[in-house]
């Protein structure tokens, strides 16, 4: 049974790099029937907030990366952990150390005099044969981990490859400070190894971890799960992803009107490929994705990418869906969204022009909220010529059905019997009805208005402009 998880620290908002992160463990699982555990390290007490939790927790549901299991604290596992410190100690796997910060301090320094790596000497590491020296009397141990002395540490990495590193290269790591707290790279261990994780899917930051992890999982007699380490993420400009590319944090595409499935699509194709296939569902990346087609060089962000896949995505959706969506949006601006003209209608006409939700919700706004169109563009488009026109118009407009084509009908009659080009009649109907001169096919605009809304709307005060055209 495959057991994934996705192990946040929740000092920030969900970044874009953790929720690909997040995608690829909870795919893995559901490739192969397995299980996705969340798991919230937040043992880093200063940086931990419960904001960042709930940041979590939301970008996870928006994205419907869902969990079989937790979400686990570290911080109400600490008597887990005191346990296996206690074991350890007991096994003779970890042991006492008195070095106060001071000593430690003096002793890299004194190694760096000495042109060594800095590292702790083992002064307290008890050996066969060795005398320790005496503990200082009410001093507070820190625990160390017995790190063996020599061999190599390997792994194969499912992304990177194989991978090993000296034994000797690995200090005697501090599993639990000298107030008692346990370390980070010790609960990882605890906690992969209680929840009985088979592939730790996680960024490449960690890899350096990964050989102090390997060497406890060991010492616990622990089995060790298997390891991928995925390559960061690049902006557009080829530097390490950060806010200044712009968003970063998961919430705030959905603040800036994408759609989950749109997110999810690009962030599958961040570093892993299947053939050119470009634009698929959710079920069928968990139906293909497996760990071999991860690339281990870093990914780059193409925010233009991004964008078609959203304008697909809404192209696609159900207009029920996207008139919700929009709805929300309208209300939070303070737009009162009305029965007539109907949302769904709107949304159905603009979805195929629009990249996200909040320019949905632009072109929807103008349907709920009276135009009060510029100057400029009045004086550009409502000529004197057009006068007479509007008025045949408007007249048609009181008895024609109500429907795309028998409005374009009465447009086309309008024009034809005053001498006009379609632009001519169909500029000012933009402007007056919409207070805009980009609108899609003004008769299917038209048709969305309820009549009597459309006839108020033509013969608003500012139809007349004050001045005529430069
Ligand atoms: N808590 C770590 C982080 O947010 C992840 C640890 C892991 O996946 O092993 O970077």
């Amino acid at each position: 049974m495959i057991r994934t998880r996705f192990a946040p620290s929740p000092t920030g908002f969900l970044h874009i790099g953790g929720a690909r992160t997040a995608l690829f463990s909870w795919a893995f699982a559901r490739h192969h029937g397995g299980r996705f555990i969340l798991r919230i390290e937040d043992t880093d007490v200063a940086r931990s907030t419960p904001e960042a939790v709930r940041a979590i927790l939301d970008g996870m549901d928006w994205l419907g990366l869902t969990h079989d299991e937790g979400p686990f604290y570290q911080m109400r596992r600490m008597d887990r952990y005191k346990a296996v410190i206690g074991q350890m100690l007991a096994s003779g796997h970890a042991y006492y150390c008195y070095s106060t910060s001071e000593e430690l301090d003096r002793m890299r320094e004194e190694q760096r005099d000495r042109k060594e790596k800095p590292r702790y000497d083992g002064r307290w590491r008890p050996e066969p044969g060795k005398t320790l020296p005496t503990p200082p009397a009410g001093a507070h141990p820190a625990v160390r981990f017995r790190n063996p002395a020599d061999g190599v540490v390997a792994w194969n990495d499912l992304v990177k490859g194989p991978i090993e590193i000296a034994n000797a290269e690995l200090d005697d790591l501090i599993i639990a400070r000298q107030d008692g707290t346990p370390t980070y790279n010790f609960c990882v261990v605890v906690d992969d190894w209680d929840m009985r994780i088979t592939h730790v899917i996680r960024g490449d930051d960690h890899v350096n971890n990964t050989p102090r992890q390997i060497n406890i999982f060991k010492a616990l007699g622990a089995e060790v799960p298997q390891f991928a380490h995925l390559s960061m993420i690049l902006g557009d400009d080829g530097a390490k992803l950060s806010k200044r590319h712009g968003a970063v944090s998961v919430m705030q595409y959905h603040e800036d009107g994408y759609l989950p499935e749109a997110v999810l699509n690009y962030l599958a194709r961040l570093g892993w490929a299947h053939g050119d296939d470009e634009v698929f569902s959710m079920e069928q990346f968990c139906y293909w994705f497996d760990l071999d087609h991860i690339t281990p060089s870093a990914a780059q962000f193409n925010t233009e990418k991004l964008n078609w896949l959203n304008a697909h995505y809404i192209k696609q959706a159900d207009n029920v869906r996207l008139a919700a969506l929009v709805r929300l949006r309208l209300e939070a601006r303070g737009v009162a969204v009305t029965e007539a003209p109907s949302l769904e209608a709107i949304v159905g006409l603009y979805k195929e022009r629009i990249v996200n939700l909040n320019e949905l919700a632009d072109a929807a706004a103008v349907f709920f909220v009276d135009p009060a169109p510029d100057a400029e563009l009045l004086a550009r488009h409502l000529l004197p010529e057009a006068q007479p026109a509007l008025a045949d118009f408007a007249a048609g407009l009181r008895e024609v059905a109500w429907e795309a084509p028998a409005i374009n009908a009465l447009i086309k009659h309008c024009i034809g019997a005053r001498g006009l080009k379609m632009p001519k009649l169909a500029m000012p109907l933009r402007i007056l009805l919409t207070g805009q001169a980009q609108t899609p096919s003004v008769d299917a605009v038209i048709a969305i208005f309820p009549r009597e809304l459309a006839l108020k709307r033509l013969s608003a005060p500012f139809r007349h402009p004050v001045a005529p055209p430069p």
